[in-house]
């Protein structure tokens, strides 16, 4: 693998990020993906939410099926929320926090299955922590390109009020909390939420253990991001470490390694395939995606993105495909 291009790449791409965030709603981040069948989607149907509860470490709990996973860290003065689950799973999310108020709320990236409860949370006097970038995505329409069509913007209630660019940390009573910019890993905002002290590592969609990981490339992600963000996860994590993605069973460091290496492994194929002008089709007739020990539901899908994110970032890669 080609580590030190795409690190120097994506070295200048944080950069460039700092100057093209300090413009808000430039035409090229007005569109935004969410396809049909992605995390972000979230059905307009009500439903009956049931969530569930469980003790990750003293004072972490892990609320899941909301539709995704919520992290809930209580210390004396209030709860620090990961991710605010899908608006209509909101008060399901609130009810499983036992009246405890919400003082804090992080969300890993802006999709709507992680953001859809900030109105509700923010209305209840929590500030809304994320990537300057995030708070880009829920300040605009935005257009999905896999179903031709425009998303409103969210209620201005649910847009983030603190912003970061790099990383930072809190103390939320004893607990040092440690968060961190995951570069272009599944959408251009992708944060971590590190709870040092309990030893729990919130990780968003850049882990995907139970469903095909998605590469959102219409924000700017892509293959080369998702094994830099990973690298980054693992240097913060210990065999001990509870890491916990935006869907699935919680993993242990061995299990992201084994993720890591399945994406290098499809990095490395898909790039040099790339680079001989191969397409995702004739990726999936040559079976790239049957060399790793990984069942994919839609696996032209993912390849479809996968090669979307790697015409995006050819020069990092040498790709000569314009
Ligand atoms: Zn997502």
């Amino acid at each position: 693998m080609k580590t030190t291009d795409r690190r120097s790449f994506l070295r200048a791409t944080l950069t460039g990020c700092a100057g093209l965030a300090s413009v808000p709603l430039l035409g090229g981040l007005a569109g935004c993906q969410q396809a049909p069948s992605r995390p972000g989607a979230v059905s307009a149907t009500a439903r009956t939410v049931v969530p569930t509860v469980e003790k990750l470490a003293n004072g972490v709990t892990l609320v899941s099926g909301v539709p995704g996973n919520v992290i809930a860290l209580t210390s004396s003065d209030g709860i620090v929320l990961v991710d605010s689950g899908a608006t209509d799973a909101a008060r399901a999310v609130k009810a499983s926090l036992g009246g405890a108020r919400v003082h804090t709320l992080f969300n890993t990236h802006y999709h709507a299955d992680q953001t859809g409860g900030n109105a509700l949370f923010h209305k209840d006097g929590a500030t809304i922590h994320a990537h300057v970038i995030t708070r880009q995505w829920l300040s605009t329409d935005y257009y999905v390109p896999a179903e031709d069509r425009w998303v409103k913007a969210p209620p201005v209630d649910a847009r983030p009020t603190v912003t970061f660019r790099e990383k930072g940390e809190m103390k939320a009573g004893a607990e040092r909390v440690e968060f961190g910019y995951l570069l272009e890993a599944h959408t251009r905002g992708d944060i971590y939420v590190f709870f040092r002290d309990s030893n729990v590592l919130a990780v968003g969609d850049v882990a995907s253990p139970l469903r095909d990981p998605v590469i959102d490339w219409y924000t700017g992600a892509w293959l080369g991001g998702r094994v830099d963000a990973m690298d980054d996860l693992l240097a913060l994590a210990n065999e001990q470490t509870r890491i916990v993605p935006a869907y699935g069973p919680v993993m242990t460091r061995a299990q992201l390694q084994a993720e890591r290496d399945m994406m290098v492994h499809l990095y490395d194929r898909t790039t040099d395939q790339t680079d001989k002008g191969r397409s995702a089709q004739d990726m999936l007739d040559d079976g790239v995606l049957k060399e790793v020990n990984r069942e994919f539901k839609d696996p032209y899908r993912f390849l479809y993105d996968v090669c979307k994110g790697h015409w995006a970032h050819y020069t990092n890669f040498g790709g000569n495909i314009v």
